[in-house]
């Protein structure tokens, strides 16, 4: 039972402003909101809050945004022994939000890129599945991945965010999740979108993944694997702010997986909790705990 989350810890220091500024250009901005983060962080909260027993393995700085990148995790009971409080800063996401919603965000791993494989923990312990995203070095990743699947564990990948996804990665994941930006770029050049996505995320069942679902905003997710295609439309809500819905349908159905619940059953929570934090603002402050998502789903 349990999930392990080997994923990044972060702190995003975000302000909102009229525009992005341009090149060599200075923009007056409102004050900043400073907010835990970090695919990793941001998943094992969300796994935790929908009810599971939850640890994560990484790394913080020893600055003042550690205290802050750890609290939520910390309130919502995830495992932080394995979280290593490295020499120098925790990793930061700058992010400027512009009027009209399009953001630039500039990341400075931080603790993160000095996560090696030897901070992995020796005993897998007696979590049942592994959540996995893209924004620790490769190495750690794949490690994790590796010992995991040898030990008859189910290994989740997040092939977040977009970039080179090793052939041996994928061989060991159990189940892949992408949004279809991640689709387009795991499956290469001239892959189109719509009708196709079904048809790409089959194709990726040849490289190793048993189910592959792809999340497409308000239109929801699609499901594949050997057997059936499960497309399943978003839970309808009044949107505020997308920010962290990915992360939350990641560590939802992780967190479903290990409680027993069954493919199209996880699926569902996961679903469900993701348009229940589109409702709210922020990432981690707008996920929301089991018996909301039991409420809104049943
Ligand atoms: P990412 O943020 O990683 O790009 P998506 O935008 O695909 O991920 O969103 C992840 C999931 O969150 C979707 O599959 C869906 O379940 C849910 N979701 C996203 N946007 C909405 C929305 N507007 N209404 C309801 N659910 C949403």
């Amino acid at each position: 039972m349990g999930v392990l989350v080997v994923g990044s810890l972060n702190v995003d220091l975000t302000v909102a402003a009229p525009r992005i500024p341009a090149p060599g250009e200075t923009v007056l901005g409102s004050e900043l909101h400073v907010s835990p983060g970090g695919k990793g962080a941001n998943q094992a909260l969300a796994a935790a809050r929908a009810g599971a027993a939850v640890a994560l393995v990484g790394a913080v700085g020893q600055d003042t945004f550690a205290p802050q990148a750890l609290q939520l995790l910390r309130a919502a009971g995830v495992k932080l022994d394995s979280v290593r409080a490295a020499s120098g800063p925790t990793g930061v996401a700058l992010i400027t939000v512009a009027a009209g919603g399009e953001n630039a965000i500039t990341v400075a791993g931080g603790a993160n890129a000095g996560v090696t494989p030897g901070d992995l923990p020796a005993d897998l312990g007696p979590h049942t599945h592994l959540l996995l995203q893209q924004e620790l070095p490769p190495a750690v990743t794949l490690a994790a991945a590796q010992r995991a699947r040898a030990a008859g564990r189910q290994v989740l990948l997040n092939a977040a965010p977009s970039r080179d996804t090793a052939p041996e990665l994928l061989a060991c994941t159990h189940h892949l999740i992408v949004n279809e930006h991640e689709l387009a770029a795991l499956a290469g050049a001239g892959a189109g979108g719509g009708a196709e996505v079904a048809g790409q995320a089959r194709a990726l069942l040849a490289r190793g993944p048993e189910a592959v679902t792809v999340t497409l905003g308000a239109r929801g997710s699609v499901t594949v694997t050997a057997r059936a295609t499960h497309a399943l439309p978003a839970h309808p809500v009044t949107v505020a702010d997308t920010t962290g819905a990915g992360d939350t349908f990641c560590g939802v159905l992780a967190a479903r997986l290990s409680r027993g619940d069954s493919l199209s059953q996880a699926l569902h929570w996961a679903g469900v909790a993701a348009a229940l934090t589109c409702t709210r603002r922020g990432a981690q402050a707008a996920m929301p705990l089991w018996a909301e998502v039991q409420a809104a789903g049943a």
